[in-house]
């Protein structure tokens, strides 16, 4: 389970010969250029190879005419301890995410904790924890390098300003699904709320029918009335509202709707298409809802990518920008796009061998996932061919 320990920096690395470049960004997806720089984990320069300083590498890739994009952002994950889910007791389902191109992972609490401590002393302590250990995970190796941006506590009653002070001290800065723990209520989610976003704390909530037995129902006024940064799994998790009340929260809001994968895909495709309608494609990020009843899936992200890229009829790369940099500018990180001074985390694809389609974004459109030939996170490489995706029909290759 354990990779490189991340003891150093990448030194300079030179990425070359990339044949389409996304950008992460949905207003300009696709960037002119075959070539980035990258300085001591840190994009230093993108842009065509005779305008690039290419000068004495540490590290040299080829990418042999692939394609390169920023890693993907799971913007929805159940994480516990570790590299490890008791929801379906599997280990290593972190690091085999990162094979499906996944290079950050964003939590929505750490609810499947056996035990997990519902009185307030102990939701702080566990948060503190869990962002804590997830921050230091990636420096021992663990869980392929991914960034799990972790520790969100589920709100509990009794909660005060102060406790969400103390978080934010504590370098806590998210919450857990709202609705999965005893503040239901809108009105009483939306006090919390208030104090969360007061000192710097971004907020999500569960909408939907219950996921599991035991978590209830969160309707549309519920969501309307809180007021979230994040509508979590806008297509339910699993059951979803009626397409009407997603239509209401995608019209009367205008937070994030976040579309899962282990939600309803017919209400993912029909959000997808009604927020490209009332043009506001930039509120749209994904994620998987992963571990869950369902179970992880490596390549859930890709997964949710070819399935609104072609049954939305949405463009590949448009698709590309709602797991990076829409997630980037939704919730304040630097990473999920390309360009100077964003971290240089990668995910490198082509078309899957055999897809019907032209090249990779118009397989993509045609349903069919990419496969994934290289993962760089920091300017470090992580994974070269992926062992999840279907094979890639030309991988980068490692020249220095
Ligand atoms: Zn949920």
């Amino acid at each position: 389970m354990a990779g490189p320990v991340m003891t150093e920096t990448s030194g300079k690395v030179v990425i070359r010969n990339v044949g389409l470049m996304l950008s992460g960004d949905i207003d300009a997806p696709i960037l002119d250029a075959d070539t980035v720089v990258v300085q001591d984990g840190v994009i230093a320069s993108v842009g065509r190879e005779k305008d690039c300083d290419t000068g004495d590498p540490r590290r040299l890739i080829d990418c042999r005419g692939s394609t390169l994009g920023p890693g993907l952002i799971d913007s929805h994950v159940h994480p516990v301890f570790g590299d490890w889910t008791p929801r379906q007791n599997q280990l290593g389902w972190i690091e085999s995410c990162m094979h499906g191109g996944v290079t950050t992972m964003i939590s929505a609490g750490e609810v499947h904790l056996p035990g997990r401590p519902k009185d307030v002393i102990g939701v702080k302590a566990l948060a503190i924890t869990a962002q804590r250990a997830f921050d230091g995970m990636r420096a021992a190796g663990v869980g392929g390098g991914v960034k799990v941006l972790a520790g969100a506590p589920v709100i509990e009653q009794g909660m005060t300003e102060q406790d969400f002070a103390d978080l934010a001290a504590a370098g806590v800065r998210l919450l857990g699904e709202i609705g999965l723990g005893s503040v239901k209520a809108g009105d009483e989610a939306a006090k919390m709320v208030g104090w969360a976003r007061k000192y710097g704390i971004q907020s999500t909530i569960h909408t939907g029918g219950p996921s599991i037995p035991g978590s209830g129902l969160i309707d549309e006024h519920v969501v309307l009335e809180a007021d979230a940064d994040v509508i979590g799994h806008v297509n339910g998790g699993h059951t979803s509202l009626s397409y009407k009340s997603v239509c209401t929260l995608c019209e009367k809001s205008s937070r994030a709707l976040e579309i899962v994968h282990n939600g309803n895909e017919r209400i993912a495709i029909l959000t997808a298409k009604h927020a490209m309608e009332l043009k506001c494609p930039h509120r749209v990020i994904l994620g998987t809802d992963a571990p869950a009843g369902s179970g992880v899936q490596p390549l859930g992200i890709l997964r949710l990518i070819a399935l609104i890229s072609s049954l939305a009829d949405i463009p590949a790369e448009i698709v590309f920008g709602f797991a990076t940099g829409n997630i980037a500018r939704m919730r304040g990180l630097s990473q999920g796009l390309i360009e100077p001074g964003r971290p240089a985390d990668f995910v490198f694809m082509d078309k899957a061998q055999h897809s019907a389609g032209r090249d990779i974004l118009d397989s993509v459109r045609l349903g069919d996932i990419p496969g994934v030939g290289m993962v760089m996170i920091d300017g470090i490489v992580r994974c070269q061919r992926s062992r999840n995706t279907p094979p890639a029909v030309e991988v980068p290759v490692i020249v220095a």
